[in-house]
């Protein structure tokens, strides 16, 4: 794709923002993602002409205008409408900052302060599912499937073990920092060994260059 060019009947699916894992009706644990690249890149990619469905975990932003919007809150949930929505598309962008872990109990009832015995609470977890594996795993024929990786320690060595391991055909590589940030500065990766790195950019500037790449 040249950047600019249309790209019209093309189906996109990007999957947004955080995942909330409740501990108890008010409690959960969750990251600081605002959602703001998977945003940018659907507001972009449909600027493009493309059908964009956008699934999002909990965040302060609205779909842009013409966007679907399906919104989630836990990976479990993110998951199911990933797969379900996944079947249909030909480009799918996993940039949400998935939990890792959830409770592996929810407590129907708000978790006391333990009065005296002990200081100390345990909350085991869970490892929630790899959505971007599984959609992997599960993609159709000619399906172009991009992940995320966030690292705050060997950026490079880890995002290229995740594009193997997850199997996707591109991996956008960043550093922690971008978390939560309106600039950030990617490093794209694809499958066959290209490696391609940008400058510090706007998020809504970085969505246009990334789908110039990815979209092509
Ligand atoms: O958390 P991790 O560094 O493995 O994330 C890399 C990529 O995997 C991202 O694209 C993220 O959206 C995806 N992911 C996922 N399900 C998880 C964890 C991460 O789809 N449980």
């Amino acid at each position: 794709m040249r950047r600019g060019s249309r790209q019209t009947g093309v189906r996109l699916l990007i999957a947004a923002g955080p995942t909330r894992e409740y501990i108890d009706p008010v409690r959960y644990i969750s990251n600081d993602s605002s959602g703001r690249m998977g945003f940018a890149l659907a507001r972009a990619a449909h600027g493009l002409g493309a059908d964009v469905t956008l699934v999002a975990g909990p965040v302060d932003l609205e779909a842009p205008e013409g966007v679907e919007g399906i919104a989630v809150t836990s990976a479990r949930e993110m998951q199911e409408v990933m797969l379900k929505e996944g079947r249909r598309a030909d480009i799918i962008i996993m940039v949400a900052a998935v939990a890792d872990w959830r409770p592996a109990r929810f407590s129907k009832r708000k978790l006391k302060r333990t009065n005296g015995r002990t200081d100390k609470r345990t909350i085991e977890l869970k490892q929630n599912p790899d959505i971007l594996a599984d959609l992997c795993k599960k993609r159709r024929p000619g399906q172009r499937i991009i992940g995320f990786a966030l690292e705050t320690a060997d950026l490079m060595k880890n995002a290229r073990k995740k594009l193997k391991a997850k199997g996707c055909d591109w991996i956008v590589a960043n550093k922690a920092n971008a978390i939560g940030a309106k600039v950030s500065k990617a490093i794209l990766m694809n499958k066959d060994g290209k490696k391609i790195s940008l400058p510090k950019l706007p998020k809504e500037d970085l969505a246009v260059v990334i789908l110039s790449h990815v979209m092509c």
